[in-house]
């Protein structure tokens, strides 16, 4: 994740880390608690408990609060984690811009700053990007406490074991090291991950999946792609990438696909179609309070007041959505549906059009108590940034190092 020298990490360093990871996860998800509640859920020693314990005091990341009264009427002292003393900068990469978050350990935003960055080529993307996280640092280095990790979501095919990213859809990048790079230029370990299947993970953490292992997120912006959540890691496979729901053939005499398919399900579920569908309808002479210059909002919100034609276009999109989904559940039989994206300011148009497809569709043993929601976090920029250090801390590949750091 960090270092290719994961890999030769000693069974002594892997047990302590697993071990220290399992006591922080317990602190973190279900803190205030006790040292003994920790032994019996970890099933640690708690001498073992006591001596991880004391070394996460040490380093900050945890603290002891109020005492509780325990059944046997000696009072344990309980255990948080400390948050406020440690921050990560997420970054989310678009096709011209970035946008930056400054988070403190809990998922907070402390500041976030947008930058513009038109480049074309690899190198002189990183040389801006590497620009912009300077001087956002150097801008908000008052909020700054200890920066503990950098990491960058963005949308194309990433390596996010070896930190490489390996295809973005608007430039050219040969096998781009990123982390490597992010490392040494800032020297502070870094993370990269695929933006949609990074916002899949922070709803599992923060957000809509909180309550469910296993959890399918469609975002639709630009294209539409997937995120899966299975026991509650990001199902990625060897390759690194799965998801590609966008390119579920959906009408065989469909559009044109810009992977080189027809009828692709994205040719359809993308904002860009839904607004050509929509300026196509009114050249046609449809009625409606649309006009030909409008965007995603418009259409929503007009589907949203009762528009005709905007909630055929809505219903539409949600109906050819709803198939492809209805093919995932099939397949992973998730707990919970989330869909994100800004078509979702219409989802009480959207959802119950994708829930028609799913109830025709989908095994009946897998529909039942399948709940389809909209996405808690897709507005919040770079969340799923954080959530790959945030991962980073709970399986204690990150807390591993600030421990011996
Ligand atoms: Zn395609």
């Amino acid at each position: 994740m960090t270092s290719g020298g994961q890999a030769q990490i000693g069974n002594v360093d892997l047990v302590k880390q697993l071990n220290s990871a399992a006591v922080y996860r317990l602190i973190d998800r279900q803190g205030p608690i006790s040292r003994i509640q920790i032994a019996e859920h970890s099933q640690l020693a708690p001498a073992s408990v006591t001596k991880i314990t004391r070394q996460l005091i040490e380093r900050g990341l945890i603290k002891e609060v109020d005492q509780q009264a325990s059944t046997g009427g000696r009072r344990a002292i309980s255990i948080i984690t400390e948050t406020r003393g440690f921050n990560t900068i997420g970054i989310r990469l678009g096709r011209s811009d970035a946008t930056l978050t400054l988070f403190d350990l809990s998922g907070k935003p402390l500041a976030q700053e947008d930058y513009a960055l038109p480049e074309r080529t690899q190198e002189t993307l990183e040389h801006a990007l590497f620009n912009a996280i300077a001087s956002f640092m150097e801008q908000y280095e008052r909020k700054l406490r200890e920066l503990i990790a950098i990491s960058v979501i963005l949308p194309g095919l990433v390596d996010p074991v070896n930190g490489i990213i390996r295809y973005m859809p608007h430039i050219n990048v040969n096998c781009w090291p990123l982390v490597a790079n992010l490392q040494a230029r800032f020297n502070v370990t870094s993370f990269v991950g695929h933006d949609i299947r990074s916002l899949a993970l922070a709803e599992h953490y923060f957000g809509a999946t909180r309550d469910c292992a296993d959890s399918i997120l469609v975002r639709v912006h630009r294209g539409t792609g997937a995120g899966i959540i299975a026991n509650g890691h990001i199902f990625l496979g060897s390759n690194g990438n799965v998801g590609e729901l966008g390119h579920i053939q959906v009408d065989p005499l469909g559009e044109r696909c810009s992977c080189g398919n027809f009828g692709c399900l994205e040719t359809i579920a993308a904002n860009s179609a839904i607004e050509k569908r929509v300026r196509h309808l009114l050249s046609q002479g449809y009625n409606s309070v649309l006009r030909e210059e409008c965007g995603i909002h418009q259409i929503c919100q007009a589907a949203n007041r009762g528009d005709a034609l905007a909630t055929e276009v809505i219903e539409h999109v949600g109906r050819y959505l709803g198939k492809a989904v209805a093919i995932a559940i099939n397949l992973f039989n998730p707990q919970k549906v989330v869909i994100a994206g800004e078509i979702t300011e219409a989802e009480k148009l959207l959802l119950p059009a994708i829930e028609g497809c799913i109830n025709t569709q989908v095994l009946k043993a897998f529909r039942k108590n399948l709940p389809v929601v909209r996405s808690e976090l897709d507005h919040h920029s770079g969340i799923g940034a954080f959530a790959l250090a945030k991962r980073a801390m709970l399986n204690g590949i990150l807390l591993q190092h600030l421990l011996e750091g």
